[in-house]
């Protein structure tokens, strides 16, 4: 090879400088990434939610990633202390940190306080609600191989929280549904079904009765749809015919992206389909910040029990590795999960187990250790 070339092409004077600055740019970010500690707010919530979250940060920790949790609280026992249940410094937490990771938080119903869930959604835009939903390999369900991902706009619809008493007897919410927003959704559908190399889109709607609201979150997919024909098949289904397709067929759906109203109900239907709350995770994205928490509630019921399920906060874990570019650490976690329960010595009550929330980690954590000390 003359000298002053590389891979045998010949280069001019100041070629192997740049080649050497780029390549010890290169090696020096990969050494980072490595070595690099992710700082990540951390909201454990009511109910259930400090047992999981102190499950998940055990996992997430064993998966070899650096972390520096900002712990901040939200929720009831804040509501009593600072008057509010989501103080701005939980905002101001995770705008600086881009990532959170939040156990469930209590909504009282009817009275009090509006949803803090639905309040950090619509403040921080968190426009795009992610939540796959896949069999598990030896977890006992009436199917085996449902593998769909919802995508489920998150600022809008009758979750505007826009509704007032008209006189004594009646009471009136009003649903919003706009383009920008509906496209936006709609887009990152798309957008994620080429990135993850999914076949076919569905849009869900209500447009046969409301032809303006659902109309137009309809006309939007159709439009975002068109930019994509030829690499992502479109179709549409009325939200009440969905939910009968898909406890019959969910085979043959895909993507699915819906308003929000539809998006959460039809969530906890996917949920049952592969083994219930306990294992449906998900993901809230916008520009500037995303959260990732489990579908489920606080289980209130349960509190302080060692008994819930830890499997849907860690997969949303698994989410979050792979939103901050941890692809194989967020793979471990995933199969070490999937192996604990496919083995089924340590699984959760509602998995048909007996083992503990803390017991269910412990297993996850000691196959990671395992996999760290062979590879
Ligand atoms: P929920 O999801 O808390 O619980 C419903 C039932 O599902 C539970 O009683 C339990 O049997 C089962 N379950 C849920 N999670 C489980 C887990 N991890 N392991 C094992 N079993 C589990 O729903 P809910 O009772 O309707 O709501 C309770 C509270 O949670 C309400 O205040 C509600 O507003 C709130 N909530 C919060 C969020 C959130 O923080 N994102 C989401 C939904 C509901």
């Amino acid at each position: 090879m003359p000298s002053g070339s590389v891979a045998g092409h010949a280069s001019r004077p100041g070629d192997h400088g740049r080649l050497r600055a780029a390549l010890s740019f290169a090696t020096r970010l990969v050494a980072r990434m490595a070595s690099m500690t992710y700082r990540v707010t951390l909201i454990p919530g009511d109910g259930i939610g400090p047992e999981l979250a102190e499950a998940t940060r055990r996992v997430l920790e064993a998966s070899g990633v650096e972390f520096d949790w900002e712990v901040m609280d939200a929720g009831e026992a804040v509501m009593a202390k600072e008057g509010t249940p989501l103080p701005q410094s939980v905002l101001d937490s995770i705008l600086r940190n881009k990532v959170a990771i939040k156990g469930p938080i209590t909504t009282p119903v009817g009275v009090g306080f509006r949803s803090v869930n639905v309040a950090l959604r619509q403040t921080l835009g968190l426009y795009a609600n992610l939540r796959p939903v896949r069999s598990i390999p030896g977890l006992k369900t009436r199917y085996d191989d449902v593998d769909l991902v919802i995508v489920r706009e998150n600022t809008e619809d009758l979750y505007a929280g826009i509704e007032h008493m008209v006189g004594p007897d009646a009471a009136e919410s009003i649903k919003i549904i706009t383009r920008a927003a509906s496209e936006r959704i709609a887009r990152f559908a798309f957008e994620y079904a080429v990135a993850n190399g999914r076949r076919k889109v569905t849009a869900v709607h209500k447009a046969n009765i409301m032809k303006f609201s659902d109309g137009l979150f309809l006309e939007s997919c159709r439009t975002i749809a068109a930019q994509y024909e030829g690499r992502i098949a479109f179709e549409d289904r009325i939200v009440d015919n969905m939910c009968m397709q898909l406890v019959q067929k969910p085979e043959l759906y895909d993507v699915l992206v819906l308003p929000n109203l539809y998006g959460d109900i039809v969530s906890d239907l996917c949920a049952g389909l592969v083994g219930g709350l306990g294992v449906a995770p998900g993901a809230n994205i916008g520009p500037e910040a995303a959260v990732f928490e489990a579908v489920h509630g606080s289980a209130p019921k349960y509190a302080g029990q060692n008994k819930a399920n830890p499997t849907a906060l860690m997969l949303s874990g698994v989410l979050l590795l792979r939103h901050i570019g941890q692809q194989a650490a967020a793979q471990r976690v995933e199969d070490a999960i999937r192996a604990v329960i496919a083995e089924g010595r340590s699984t959760t009550y509602d998995l048909g187990g007996s083992a503990g929330t803390r017991e269910f980690a412990d297993a996850i954590v000691a196959r990671l250790d395992s996999v760290a000390t062979t590879a």
